[in-house]
C-alpha cells in the first residue's frame, strides 16, 4: 500500500514509524539532520536525547510515568524496548546511555524493511500528493515547516524555554567530599542503591551558592523569547534561586533521604546529586541544574560546591525553545490537524512533554495512521490509561477550568491528575489514611490502567471496520 509520511525522527517519529511498519504498511522517514541541524541536537542519530538521560521512574505500581514505561511495553514500542537494552544504574529511575541507545533505535528502523529513512527537511507544508503524514518534529521543529503549519491553523504557536542541565567527568570531582548514594537507599532496576554522586552543602555554603546564582552572568534575550513564560517542570536554577532563599532546598538540592559517609553525624544543609550519564560511568549530570547562566559564570559557580572545586565540565548546560500547537482547539481525537487532516501531529509538538510521553504520542498517531490506511478500527486508548490520559490532555476539552473558565493549554507530564477518579477496593475492617491511603490509590490507577490496556489491545477492540 502506499506509504504513511513521518516528519521527524525523534522520540515520537521513530515510535511512530516502528508501529506502522509493524503493521506491514510501508513508512518513508524524513530526517532533517545532518543536513540541517537544531539548536539542542549534536549528533544524527534517531530518538537523540537532547538533555537528561533519564526515562524517570520504572515503578508501575505507584508512578505514572513508571506506569506508561509498562503500557508502551505492552505495545511493543521501540523506544522502551532500546532503552531497557541500554540503561545504566540511576536507582528507582530508567536510565540509558544515550549513544547506545539512539544507535540501536537508529539501526533498527534501518533495518526494518518497510522503513525508508530520508534525510532531509520538509521545510514547508508536506506534498499533497502525501495523504497521511505524521508530524512529529518535536519543540524545534525548523523555521520553515513552523510557519507553513502557522499559516494552516491561523493560531500563534506558543513557545516557552528548556534548560539544558551540565554534565561533569566523574574523575574530577573530588570524592573525600563526595560520596555515593540513592536517595532512601532505594535500588533501582539497573542500579545498586547507591547510584548517585551526592555533594553536601552547610547552611553558609547554600547561602553563598544561592547569592552567586542570582548574581550571576545570564545570558541576553533575544526578541522573540521576551514574553514567553518559563515551563514550571523544567524552571533554570537560577530561576528557582530568585523565587527566594529556600525553594532550592525544597527543589532538586533537597537533603532528604541522605546521609554523609564523610561525616554520618552531620546533616547536611542543601545537596546536589549527579546521576550517571554514559555506560562507562564516566560522565555524571547535574540533577535538576538546567540553566541559562553564562558558560564562564556557570563554571566559576558550580566549583563552589563542595567536591566540585575542580570539576571538568563535559557540557555546560543551555536554554532552549519549545514550540507546541494549541491541541485541544486543533487536533481531533486521532490526532488530525482538523483544519487539514492528511496531517497528524504527534510528540512534543502537540503538548505533551518529556522523552517518554513524546514517544507514547508517537505510538498512537503512528497506530491511527496505520488503522486508517488498512481500513481497520483503531478507538482511543481508554482514558483510564496512562496513554488514554495524555491523548485525552491534548484533545480532550481541557480548556475548561473547574470554575467553568477558559484557561490556556499548558504542556504536561503524565501525572495521575489526568486520570479519572478511581475507587480504592476496600478490604473489611481495615481504614486506610494518610500516606497508606495514598499508596493504596495509586495501586489502584495503574491496576485499573493495565487492566484496561489490555481490553483495548484485544482483537474484539481492534477488528476490521
Ligand atoms: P525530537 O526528539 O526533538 O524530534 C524531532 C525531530 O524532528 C528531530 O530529529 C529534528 O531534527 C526533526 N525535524 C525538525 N524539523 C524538521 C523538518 N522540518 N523536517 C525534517 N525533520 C525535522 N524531555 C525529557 O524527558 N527530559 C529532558 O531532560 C528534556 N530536556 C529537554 C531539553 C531541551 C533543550 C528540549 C528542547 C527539550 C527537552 N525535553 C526533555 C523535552 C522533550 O522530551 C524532548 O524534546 C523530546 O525529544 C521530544 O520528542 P519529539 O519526538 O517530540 O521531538
Amino acid at each position: 500500500s502506499r506509504p504513511v509520511h513521518v516528519v521527524g525522527a525523534g522520540l515520537a517519529g521513530s515510535e511512530a514509524a516502528w508501529q506502522i511498519a509493524q503493521t506491514g504498511v510501508p513508512v518513508v522517514l524524513h530526517e532533517m539532520r545532518p543536513v540541517r541541524g537544531t539548536e539542542a541536537h549534536v549528533t544524527d542519530g534517531c530518538a537523540e536525547l537532547v538533555c537528561s538521560n533519564s526515562f524517570r521512574s520504572d515503578d508501575a505500581e505507584t508512578n505514572a510515568v513508571g506506569l506508561l514505561h509498562a503500557e508502551l511495553r505492552r505495545c511493543d514500542s521501540i523506544i522502551m524496548a532500546m532503552g531497557d537494552r541500554n540503561q545504566v544504574p540511576a536507582g528507582g529511575a530508567l536510565a540509558v546511555d544515550r549513544v547506545g541507545f539512539s544507535d540501536a533505535v537508529t539501526k533498527a528502523l534501518e533495518e526494518h524493511p518497510l522503513i525508508e529513512i530520508r534525510r532531509e527537511e520538509v521545510a514547508g507544508l508536506p506534498p499533497e500528493d502525501w495523504d497521511s503524514v505524521i508530524v512529529a518534529t518535536g519543540p524545534l521543529t525548523s523555521k520553515a515547516l513552523a510557519e507553513a503549519i502557522g499559516g494552516v491553523t491561523e493560531e500563534d504557536s506558543l513557545a516557552f524555554f528548556d534548560a539544558i542541565a551540565p554534565i561533569v567527568h566523574k574523575d574530577t570531582i573530588d570524592f573525600s567530599k563526595a560520596w555515593f548514594q540513592s536517595r532512601y537507599d532505594k535500588p533501582g532496576p539497573a542500579g545498586t542503591g547507591a547510584d548517585y554522586i551526592n555533594c553536601p552543602l552547610d547552611k553558609d555554603q547554600y547561602e553563598a551558592f544561592v547569592q552567586a546564582l542570582i548574581a550571576g552572568d545570564k545570558g541576553e534575550f533575544k526578541e522573540w523569547e521576551k514574553d514567553t513564560p518559563y515551563f514550571d517542570g523544567c524552571l533554570p536554577i537560577e530561576v528557582m534561586a530568585e523565587r527566594g532563599p529556600e525553594t532550592l532546598r525544597h527543589g532538586p538540592m533537597k537533603p532528604v533521604g541522605l546521609t554523609n559517609q564523610h561525616q554520618p553525624d552531620v546533616k547536611p544543609y542543601a545537596v546536589v546529586q549527579l546521576r550517571q550519564d554514559n555506560a562507562l560511568g564516566t560522565l555524571y549530570n547535574m540533577v535538576g541544574f538546567q540553566t541559562k547562566l553564562k558558560y564562564g559564570a556557570q563554571a566559576e559557580i558550580f566549583r563552589m560546591i563542595p567536591g566540585l572545586e575542580n570539576a571538568e565540565f563535559a557540557r555546560l548546560g543551555g536554554l532552549h525553545r519549545n514550540t507546541f500547537l494549541n491541541s485541544p482547539k486543533l487536533l481531533d481525537r486521532e490526532l488530525r490537524l482538523k483544519a487539514l487532516p492528511r496531517l497528524r501531529f504527534a510528540g512534543q509538538v502537540t503538548g505533551v512533554e518529556g522523552y517518554v510521553e513524546s514517544a507514547a504520542i508517537g505510538l498512537l498517531a503512528g497506530r491511527f495512521a496505520a488503522a486508517e490506511r488498512l481500513g481497520r478500527a483503531c478507538p482511543p486508548p481508554p482514558a483510564t490509561t496512562a496513554l488514554g490520559a495524555l491523548l485525552a490532555h491534548i484533545t480532550g476539552g481541557h480548556l475548561v477550568d473547574a470554575n467553568g473558565g477558559t484557561r490556556s493549554f499548558q504542556p504536561m507530564n503524565v501525572n495521575f491528575g489526568l486520570f479519572p477518579p478511581v475507587e480504592i477496593p476496600r478490604e473489611p475492617g481495615v481504614r486506610l489514611r494518610g500516606g497508606a491511603k495514598t499508596l493504596a490509590k495509586k495501586r489502584a490507577y495503574t491496576a485499573r490502567a493495565l487492566r484496561d490496556l489490555e481490553g483495548w489491545l484485544s482483537p474484539v477492540s481492534q477488528a476490521a471496520e
